[in-house]
């Protein structure tokens, strides 16, 4: 086998289509590629939930937390009491203060409702979004989306100082992370599946399954004027309340 066709077959390990030009093609990076693979099988579930940790109390101290004498914080206790454990997963909820109308969750179990949010909301349709936002933990997908960010070129080197624990991030790299697993856009299927969650969530705490519908009618609503938010995360709100609706007619 002579050198050129010798790189091919690495290309071909790799994945690399043999088509592509070999002077196009940049070694090292697909190597180095190939290594944070390795790498990113490495990371256990107990780094992923460690990683998140440390993101949400980042989060929470750049934000507004509200009390639990806050008349949101009072509506969200009511709201997730008995929710602290639910099919196999842990969860903390908190409310941010800030008129955007958005909510999030991390891989460790943290769900945050903003009460811009709220305030658009009756109380089934916010459990609806708790749901869906269980969903995302319960189904892995915040998992697999820290797992690709933490195999990125410029926290790899972190990782590998800490030799295998879980590194403390710092706060640029916390801020990066946090563009990357919890503002990055879900993908539909992601979508589709966290909604099912939420209908299945409704139905089997006895709550209105329609508010799965009107809150994602009112998403839709607001996506004309001030999108952002809860959004530019989840989008489709129009399809997605219609597919629900299927689902329940
Ligand atoms: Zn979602």
């Amino acid at each position: 086998m002579d050198r050129r066709e010798g790189m091919k077959q690495i290309m071909l390990l790799l994945g690399v289509s043999a088509t592509m030009p070999l002077q196009a093609f940049d070694f090292n990076k697909a190597i180095d590629a190939a290594g944070s693979l390795t790498k990113a099988a490495s990371i256990t579930d107990a780094d992923i939930k460690a990683y998140y940790s440390q993101l949400s109390k980042e989060y929470d101290s750049q934000n507004k937390v509200a009390t639990s004498g806050n008349k949101y914080g009072k509506r969200l206790i009511h709201l997730t009491r008995g929710l602290n454990s639910y099919d196999g997963q842990r969860f903390n909820y908190k409310v941010y203060l800030t008129s955007e109308v958005n909510a999030f969750a991390m891989g460790d179990g943290t769900v945050r409702i903003y009460s811009g949010l709220m305030d658009l909301m009756t109380d089934d349709e916010v459990r609806y979004v708790i749901g869906h936002e269980m969903g995302h933990i319960k189904f892995g997908h915040s998992k697999k989306r820290m797992q690709a960010a933490l195999t990125t070129s410029a926290l790899r080197d972190t990782l590998s100082a800490a030799g295998g624990k879980a590194a403390q991030l710092s706060d640029s790299e916390l801020g990066g992370l946090f563009e990357k697993v919890v503002k990055a856009q879900h993908s539909q299927s992601n979508e589709r599946e966290a909604d099912d969650y939420a209908l299945k969530f409704l139905k089997t705490k006895k709550y209105n399954p329609m508010a799965a519908v009107t809150a994602l009618q009112k998403l839709d609503k607001l996506s004309g004027g001030r999108g952002g938010g809860w959004l530019s995360t989840h989008p489709a709100p129009k399809e997605r309340a219609n597919r629900m609706l299927k689902q329940l007619s």
